[in-house]
């Protein structure tokens, strides 16, 4: 089949990731100017994607899980178990290649003993990474910059790229190479803008960007396969059914059944000698705490903000340069993400603006978050710097957005029939995290691309 892929961010090359660490390159999305990270400009929720070729693993942590088989009790398709998914699980791990870090890291070390007073198993993360030959440097700190507060950007540019000294498999490296090399076309800094069916086929709206402003084209095609990741999907689909009318047959369900994966986080103060800066991945390992709570916690290393406006507004205040470095090993972060909230909503205004809306239920998993991380606190004798609680009540958070075009057995129910196919728009599929029909409960990716796997195995076999 001629495939082209339409993307709206930019080639994320050397030269790119040059000029996004020297301030060259806007870092941040707006309609008006492309840029690697959108926020997701939803009302009520806090949220994070990628945009660029390789979508949001170009800001991923990369840990690469399988799913919990408990996620398909409820909610799926007819006959979706996890042994039906399991195919296209391994067809992932061989072209992602996950592995674990082999050298063993201070901030590793210490949640595999908060683990052991939290009664959780301490796992080590399957993580999209090529690790450098010298397995050993990911433990060696880096020089510390000259004048850290100007160079931010340069550190936030090798988190995202996997640390100092390893390499994050972006999908650009993987799946999309692989398709580039069987002839398909990649279209960088292309947007989708609309979906309206023509005779037959389908008109794609779109715009281009030329460098300093868009210009907008549009092209006809029989075949669809919307990927532009939960939130945008959501968009494009909602101002396709409400804003322009082009599908005007689209399910009810559109925004329905959306999910944030339960995520939250905590910064943990931790004031001990034992710990040393890394030049490791930005994430080592988790507390597996499934089988009590449905939920995992996931060290996210030491954050360097200290450096900046954040550290001079801290008790560390007045000390010398050297106490300071000392204390940048003590600021923890700690990612949560499980199975428990309720079904959320989003909604488009008549402005074309989303909002989240907060579904029934999950007061008791929120809870159970805020106290599992103050435990986690107390076992590594640390002090939590924010109190979940008082974040939790307000706006949601997320980095792990899903649902919203749900698979379905009915057009009542969900966007997409189990092949992806969106219910009365044959030729139209979505194949992005968009389509679960559940939260994953953990770092959902490897299951969004086995999806994409069924979706696309599926298209073959009816072209
Ligand atoms: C900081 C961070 C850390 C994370 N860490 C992990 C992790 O360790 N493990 C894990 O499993 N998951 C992680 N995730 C989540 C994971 O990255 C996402 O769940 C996953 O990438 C979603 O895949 P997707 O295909 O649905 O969409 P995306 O990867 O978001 O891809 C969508 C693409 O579509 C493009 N697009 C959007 N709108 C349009 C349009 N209108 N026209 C053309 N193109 C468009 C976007 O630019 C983007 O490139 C993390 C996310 C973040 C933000």
């Amino acid at each position: 089949m001629r495939t082209a892929v339409l993307e709206r961010g930019a080639r994320m090359t050397e030269e790119a990731w040059g000029d996004l660490a020297c301030g060259d390159q806007s870092l941040l999305h707006r309609s008006w100017r492309p840029g690697l990270i959108q926020r997701g400009g939803i009302r009520g929720l806090m949220a994070i994607s990628g945009n660029a070729v390789g979508g949001t693993s170009q800001l991923y942590t990369a840990a690469t899980v399988r799913p919990q088989a408990e996620i398909f009790d409820a909610g799926w398709p007819a006959g979706w178990r996890l042994e039906r998914l399991e195919p296209y699980l391994d067809r992932v791990e061989g072209v992602i290649s996950p592995s674990t870090m082999r050298c063993d890291l201070s901030r590793t070390r210490l949640l595999e003993e908060a683990g052991r007073a939290m009664g959780g198993n301490v796992r080590r993360l399957p993580l999209a990474m090529d690790w450098p030959n010298d397995a050993q440097s990911v433990a060696h700190a880096h020089a510390p910059d000259t004048e850290p507060s100007e160079n931010w950007r340069k550190a936030l540019v090798a988190w995202l790229r996997g640390g100092r000294v390893a390499r994050k498999r972006t999908l650009d490296r993987t799946y999309l190479a692989q398709a580039e090399a069987a002839g398909a076309e990649v279209h960088p800094l292309h947007e989708v803008t609309k979906i309206e069916p023509r005779s037959g086929a389908y008109l794609l709206g779109l715009r281009r960007w030329m460098g300093t402003s868009w210009v907008t084209d549009a092209i006809a095609t029989r075949k669809i396969v919307v990927s532009a990741g939960t939130l945008n999907t959501v968009r494009l689909l909602l101002s396709c059914r409400y804003g322009f009318k082009t599908l005007p047959k689209l399910s009810s369900a559109v925004g329905r059944r959306f999910f944030t994966n339960g995520d939250f986080g905590g910064l943990l103060v931790v004031r001990r000698e034992d710990l040393s800066l890394d030049s490791g991945p930005a994430v080592t390992a988790w507390i597996d705490l499934w089988r009590s709570d449905r939920m995992y916690l996931m060290e996210t290393g030491f954050v360097p903000v200290m450096q900046g406006w954040f550290g001079r507004a801290t008790d560390f205040l007045t000390s010398p340069r050297t106490a300071r470095q000392e204390c940048l090993t003590k600021l923890w972060s700690v990612g949560v993400m499980g199975l428990g909230e309720g079904e959320n909503e989003l909604k488009m205004d008549r402005d074309g603006q989303l909002w989240f809306f907060r579904g029934q239920g999950g007061q008791g998993f929120a809870k159970r978050t805020t106290e599992r991380l103050r435990e986690l606190a107390t076992a590594v004798g640390a002090r939590l710097l924010i109190p979940p609680n008082l974040v939790m009540g307000r706006r949601a958070m997320t980095v792990h957005p899903l649902g919203g075009a749900c698979m379905s057995d009915s057009p009542d129910s969900g966007v997409v029939d189990s092949s992806g196919e969106v219910f009365g728009y044959p030729g139209l599929f979505v194949a992005d995290g968009s389509i679960l029909p559940t939260a994953v409960g953990a770092a959902p990716s490897m299951t969004i691309a086995a999806l994409a796997e069924h979706v696309s195995a599926g298209l073959m076999r009816r072209r």
